[in-house]
């Protein structure tokens, strides 16, 4: 008999491992390494990236699991609102300044100030609502934050826009993994709202990539970390769970007074059977859009243009963003050093028109985008892989702020933890990992006292 099963090594499943490390734990991943939606991979003093790069600093859950691992992040150096489009290349300048700059008719300039406007209002409003309130839990906050403007979808808000204002207006929101008429107007501006207060939310980069925090974590669990571990079913009994899963082929289960279950929404539904059927239900109706990246390391020996540049936006291209994960060396290196690391981010309808396509024809493709903005870019490129994400990330949806009480709500001895519980990414993964832990905790404290002892319980057994 275990004390907790975790399920799922992303960072919301190893987070909850993390603060369970002194119980009786194990963990269970269904694929061959940890991190999920995590993943980098280190190249000299560079790292390729694929997965969630920027993250929460500041008084946030990331920087306490940062702190508590020893794993060190720094700020994003360089700019964050770099634009490539209608030919034009920007990196730097005022946001503000951009309408001007960008090679476009007169009807799409006013259109963009415009609707710029209007969305800037709604921007002024959310900046009040997103705040911890005094004397407010983090649930409260998080409510408020998915109702606002959640009965329309931004397209219903902002109305058909001209060609050019919907290319520029796309990358920003797109990046939730939803297009402009899938998403909640309010979750459209909270994009908006990231974007032009540059420096709030997700800031910080991970030194020596992502994967540091994952695999740190994996390390110091050891074995209590068992990857090729798929759970297909977990049931409850009088006073624990049973966890089936299937491992080199072989049905095994293992017996837990509680569990974690840090699974996408979609696998969770399906396999913690018996929870409420209300809260089955709202799991069912969390909505997920794919991503596709890729990770391109170059060798060039000379300055580049994008050394100053964190983030270029690229509308009308296959991809959304290009994101130079060497600017992190950049901004504290004396010398430039030869080479870079570059990561192409592809969300929404972008990503499910790469998703028909197989790896070399997406490579090629994000290949020929590069070299027309960035003429003899793949001339430089020394390695290139790309990563498909059908699920990428859970997105607010209008109708989404109503399944919040029940996705949240506890009962059980089964504790649901991961992104698609807020709207924060991977510190909403980190901050319901590390919330379910402690529940898990607070059970394990009353069994004891209680004493429902090992003996009352089976022993785990393999079938
Ligand atoms: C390209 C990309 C860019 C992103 N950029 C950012 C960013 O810059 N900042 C940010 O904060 N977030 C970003 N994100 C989102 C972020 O990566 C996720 O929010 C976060 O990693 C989710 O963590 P999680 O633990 O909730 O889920 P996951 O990482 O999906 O972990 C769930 C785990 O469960 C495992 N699993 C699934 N089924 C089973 C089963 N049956 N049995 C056992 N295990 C199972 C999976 O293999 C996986 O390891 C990005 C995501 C992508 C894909």
């Amino acid at each position: 008999m275990k004390d907790v099963v975790i399920v799922g090594g992303g960072i919301a499943g190893l987070a909850a491992s993390w603060r369970l490390r002194h119980w009786d734990t194990v963990l269970l991943e269904s694929g061959d390494r940890v991190g999920g939606r995590i993943r980098s991979e280190r190249r000299g003093p560079y790292f390729m990236n694929w997965g969630g790069h920027v993250y929460a600093g500041g008084n946030s859950r990331t920087s306490w699991l940062l702190n508590d691992t020893g794993v060190d992040s720094v700020a994003v150096p360089g700019s964050l609102s770099g634009l490539a489009v209608n030919g034009k290349l920007l990196v730097k300048g005022r946001i503000e300044s951009y309408p001007f700059r960008i090679p476009m008719s007169w009807s799409s300039r006013m259109g963009l100030m415009k609707t710029g406007a209007k969305v800037g209002l709604a921007v002024a409003k959310y900046a009040k609502i997103v705040g911890l309130r005094d004397g407010e839990d983090e649930a409260s906050r998080q409510q408020r934050v998915y109702n606002f403007m959640n009965d329309r979808s931004f397209t219903d808000y902002v109305g058909e826009l001209p060609e050019d204002v919907e290319a520029l207006f796309k990358p920003t929101i797109t990046r939730s993994s939803a297009d402009l008429d899938e998403i909640s107007a309010g979750a459209g501006v909270g994009y908006f709202s990231l974007v032009w207060n540059i420096g709030a939310g997700l800031s910080q980069s991970i030194v020596g990539g992502p994967s540091t925090l994952t695999e740190s974590i994996a390390a110091a669990l050891s074995d209590r970390v068992q990857l090729n571990s798929a759970v297909e079913e977990i049931v409850h009994k009088k006073n624990s769970v049973v966890v089936r899963y299937r491992q080199a082929g072989i049905e095994r289960e293992v017996e837990a007074r509680c569990v974690v279950l840090a699974t996408p929404a979609t696998v969770s539904h399906r396999v913690a059977v018996d929870l409420d059927a209300d809260i089955r239900d709202a799991l069912s109706q969390v909505k997920y859009g794919p991503y596709v990246s890729a990770a391109f390391l170059t060798n060039e020996t000379e300055r580049q243009v994008w050394d100053d540049s964190y983030a270029i936006a690229t509308p009308k291209r296959s991809f959304n963003v290009m994101l130079n994960m060497s600017n992190v060396v950049r901004g504290y290196e004396r010398e430039r050093q030869p080479g870079s690391s570059i990561m192409t981010f592809s969300p929404a309808s972008l990503a499910r028109q790469l998703l028909e396509l197989d790896d070399d024809g997406i490579r090629e493709t994000y290949l020929r985008d590069l070299d027309q903005i960035l003429p003899g870019f793949s001339d430089k490129v020394v390695e290139a892989e790309i990563q498909r994400w059908p699920t990428g990330a859970p997105y607010c949806f209008p109708g989404r702020a109503k399944l919040q009480p029940t996705l949240t709500r506890r009962g059980g001895r089964v504790f649901l933890a991961g992104d698609y519980l807020g709207t924060l990414y991977t510190e909403t993964a980190i901050g319901t990992g590390l919330a379910a832990a402690q529940d898990a905790q607070s059970l394990l404290a009353t069994d004891r006292q209680r004493g429902i002892s090992a003996a009352e319980l089976p022993m785990a057994v393999g079938r």
